[in-house]
């Protein structure tokens, strides 16, 4: 179906960022999955071509426009490519990290990060899950102490996106452990600090060009200028960044099934069984048929949402109502597309066996389905 919402300097964006995946990150896909992580130069390759602070201010460095279009055609050319796993953490670091600079941090902070997180100097993450606590972030019991001009931190957090390459977390603390919602703040921690400690790069089901670490604090002492927004005020700030959070999930979730589909067409009409291609079954149309029409059913609400944060007006509802049902979308149109492809289709020299372990945690991070139904079910009854 024909897409109305972009302009022609978004498709000129989006032949730039394509060049630039084809050129930097197609031919060491395969590497960078065996070594479970990306090296830190393609965030200063992305950074140097423009694509890591598209809406960060000129006068730090980035393209001063606040247009998340820009984002959603990074998300969906890495998907198209079949490079998801290793495009994830710049996706992260733009799309769901900057945002808190760009809103929470003070002008000192800004003059500070920025420009490093423009280039791509600075890889950031953000640190919300603990080993014992996920969706119910209120119960979390990392600890920052004030003492003076510092706050004293120790814990710990897990599954953290970007945790090996990252050099500024923003991690959620409790600065009144008394309290739960109300006792959260959000302190950057950032590399080299005394007591921050790396744990291991988690082995994964899928992902694997992804890095995905546990981060341990003992004692950390994090001066006063390292709070992001204000104290007490850290689970109102997740709730106001987790919309685009989930919208840019959602966005890569509808184009991983796009992708799947359209190396299911190709390997169908090629592939002979009994005689005749694959895609000449009528079982093959009607799955074919039935992919088609979710995925444009989809692409539009998605891109209504998108329109709808760019005009502010994205509801915590609405976005979780696209982050749910494109990330199933996601997991059954990859699922599917598998058991077309035969046992090809389980082999993962073919983009279609690394989508399929790819899917299955997109459920599952930054809020699962169960999770989104609750908000979406709580603002209904
Ligand atoms: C690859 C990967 C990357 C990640 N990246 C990050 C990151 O960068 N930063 C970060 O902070 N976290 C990250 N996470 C963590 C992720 O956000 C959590 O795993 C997720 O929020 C779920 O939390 P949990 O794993 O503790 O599951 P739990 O909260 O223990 O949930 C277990 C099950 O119980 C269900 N459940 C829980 N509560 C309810 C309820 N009230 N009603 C119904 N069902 C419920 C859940 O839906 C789920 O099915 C990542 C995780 C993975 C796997």
């Amino acid at each position: 179906m024909r897409r109305t919402h972009f302009t022609d300097d978004h498709g000129l964006f989006r032949d730039s960022f394509r060049t630039f995946v084809e050129r930097e990150m197609t031919p060491h896909h395969a590497e960078w999955d065996e070594a479970g992580i990306v090296p830190r130069e393609l965030f200063a390759s992305a950074g140097a071509a423009g694509f890591l602070g598209m809406a960060v201010p000129e006068e730090h460095g980035g393209g001063g426009v606040e247009d998340f279009r820009y984002s959603q055609v990074i998300g969906e050319e890495l998907q198209y490519a079949g490079v998801a796993s290793a495009g994830l953490g710049m996706t992260l670091h733009t799309d769901i990290c900057i945002p808190y600079f760009l809103s929470l941090a003070t002008d000192e902070q800004k003059a500070r990060w920025l420009p490093g997180i423009v280039t791509g100097e600075l890889i950031t993450a953000i640190g919300m899950t603990e080993p014992g606590i996920g969706s119910d972030l209120a119960s979390m019991t990392t600890t920052a102490v004030r003492d003076g001009d510092h706050y004293v931190v120790n814990g710990a957090k897990t599954f953290i996106t970007n945790g090996i390459n990252a050099d500024l977390v923003i991690t959620a603390v409790k600065t009144d452990p008394t309290q739960r919602h109300a006792g959260m703040s959000l302190l950057v921690l950032e590399r080299g600090m005394e007591g921050f400690e790396r744990g291991r790069n988690l082995d994964k089901v899928g992902l694997h060009a992804q890095d995905t670490a546990e981060l341990f604090f003992t004692d950390v002492q994090v001066p006063v200028e390292n709070l992001l927004g204000a104290e007490g005020k850290g689970f109102a700030h997740l709730v106001d960044n987790l919309p685009q959070e989930r919208l840019s999930i959602a966005v890569s979730g509808v184009a991983a099934a796009e992708a799947a589909l359209r190396w299911t067409l190709d390997y169908v009409q090629e592939r002979k069984a009994f005689g005749s291609p694959i895609a000449s079954f009528q079982n093959t149309r009607f799955a074919l048929a039935e992919m088609r029409t979710e995925i444009d059913v989809s692409q539009v609400f998605v891109d209504r949402c998108v329109e709808a944060l760019n005009e502010r007006a994205l509801s915590v509802e609405e976005a979780a109502e696209a982050k749910w049902w494109c990330t199933e979308l996601q997991k059954r149109t990859v699922d599917r597309c598998v058991q077309l492809h035969g046992g090809y289709g389980y082999m993962l020299e073919y983009p279609i066996a690394r989508a399929y372990i790819d899917a299955r945690v997109t459920t599952i991070y930054g809020g699962t389905t169960e999770i989104m139904k609750e908000i979406i079910g709580r603002s209904l009854t």
